[in-house]
């Protein structure tokens, strides 16, 4: 009797010891589901926060396309379809899909859809594919669609044995514009850099031309034996130093112009006395060519007021004027203006030299000059070019060779809006 109670007491107490012993591991046990349960919560909250602040679309898709998870309604703040999941392309805004009935995958260019290939080829290697470039209709975090450049990246994947494929999407409309900007900003730095070796090369031998002519002739000016001899030599370094010197005034006007550091001043000016005093500074300038050449000034009766810079307006007739006398041997040389579209149309014709046709497209620029007999620079019109265009105008040439040329330009009536648009010191405007 004593045994039995002895060895029932004995199982009473194995028992009690087996329940503590499995309390414990399923406590145990339990505190493990709570953790792991936990890790899992964490490591998805921060999967979610992830897909919510990333800058590019998340698509967690099936073999068949359809989308299982995204960020793209985070994103986009776009309705969720009800009932039915989205495919790549509806979510990616392809056009078929947004066209076609039945949308992404149903429709028959979507056989020869290059992101719907490259993701075919990448299941069926099971590897992935990165920055495929494709422009997609994206819509934007204000819900707004519109073109965009992207790279769309894919990764295979196996999730609870399927198949499946994580598909990122990277804007990069903004990377593009940038890097376009950036390559129109280097062609553009390479050129002016080009041109102005260009321009450096030219201007030196410019002016190494005159300067010779000075040095040569200075030194034989010494050694002349007759007063006519002297007389010759004295001509030419006179007529090279003029020249040498309006180089210069040329070089520097120009490379003001080109660091916008030309100063203009604006003041209401009387075109009609304008014109006037350009017409007698003329006739006093034609001197022996008086006789064959006529300078008839058309200008309209009434007033005509405009607001621009006086010299620099000057500065452009006159040099249109110097031309004409320059390259006119005989006939007349018409000047006047008259309102148009822009404002006024200047013009200076002449019935001179004109231009071959093959050079008239290229008289504004810089060192281009027809006939090297005569004296110039080849700077003048290219600074006229520059003056008008800064003033708000346009300029231009017709030219009929052996015949004559008519020079023109026109200019806003009112250069208010365009002194406002540089900078003022002083009361002089930097264009
Ligand atoms: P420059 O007269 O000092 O040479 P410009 O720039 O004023 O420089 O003129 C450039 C060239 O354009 C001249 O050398 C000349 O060949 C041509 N040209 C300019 N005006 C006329 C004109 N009225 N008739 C014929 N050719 C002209």
């Amino acid at each position: 009797m004593t045994i039995l109670i002895l060895v029932g007491m004995a199982v009473l107490v194995g028992v009690l010891l087996l329940y503590v012993f499995e309390l414990g591991r399923s406590r145990r046990l339990l505190l493990k589901a709570g953790n792991a349960r936990k890790a899992l919560r964490g490591s998805e909250e921060l999967f979610r926060s992830i897909m919510q602040n990333v800058h590019a679309f998340i698509l967690l898709i099936d073999r068949d396309f359809v989308v299982t998870r995204t960020n793209y309604y985070d994103i986009t703040k776009a309705r969720k379809p009800e009932g039915r999941l989205a495919r790549v392309g509806d979510l990616l805004r392809c056009n078929n899909a947004l066209s076609a009935e039945g949308g992404c995958g149903t429709h028959e260019l979507c056989g020869s859809c290059p992101i719907r290939k490259k993701i075919e080829e990448t299941f069926r290697a099971k590897s992935s594919f990165t920055d495929l470039e494709a422009i997609l209709d994206i819509r934007d975090r204000r819900g707004e669609v519109a073109e965009c450049d992207t790279y769309v990246s894919g990764e295979y994947m196996e999730i609870d044995d399927k198949e499946g494929m994580v598909i990122t999407v990277h804007d990069i409309t903004r990377l593009k514009k940038a890097e376009a900007e950036l390559n129109r900003a280097r062609e553009k730095a390479e050129n002016a850099d080009r041109s102005k070796s260009a321009f450096l090369a030219n201007m030196s031998h410019e002016i190494r031309t005159p300067l010779n002519a000075i040095v040569g002739f200075s030194e034989l000016l010494a050694s002349a034996s007759t007063e006519e001899e002297k007389t010759q030599f004295l001509e030419i370094v006179h007529s090279n130093n003029e020249l040498l010197q309006q180089l210069i005034a040329d070089i520097l006007d120009l490379s003001k112009i080109e660091a916008g550091t030309l100063e203009f001043t604006f003041s209401e000016v009387d075109v009609n006395q304008l014109m006037f005093d350009i017409e007698q500074l003329f006739r006093m300038r034609l001197e022996d060519k008086s006789a064959v050449i006529q300078i008839i000034r058309e200008t309209p009766p009434d007033e005509c007021v405009m607001y621009t810079d006086r010299n620099r307006l000057q500065q452009v007739v006159s040099n249109f004027m110097t031309n004409a006398v320059k390259f006119t041997d005989e006939g007349s040389i018409t000047f006047g203006y008259n309102r148009c579209a822009e404002g006024l149309y200047f013009y200076v014709k002449d019935t001179g030299s004109g231009i071959p046709e093959d050079k008239v497209n290229h008289i504004f620029e810089r060192f281009v000059r027809v006939e090297q007999n005569k004296k110039g620079t080849g700077l003048g019109l290219a600074i006229c070019e520059m003056i008008i265009r800064k003033l708000g105008g346009k300029i231009g040439v017709e030219s009929e060779y052996g015949k004559g040329s008519t020079f023109w330009f026109t200019l806003p009536i009112n250069g208010r809006q365009i002194k406002e648009q540089g900078t003022e010191i002083d009361g002089k405007t930097n264009l």
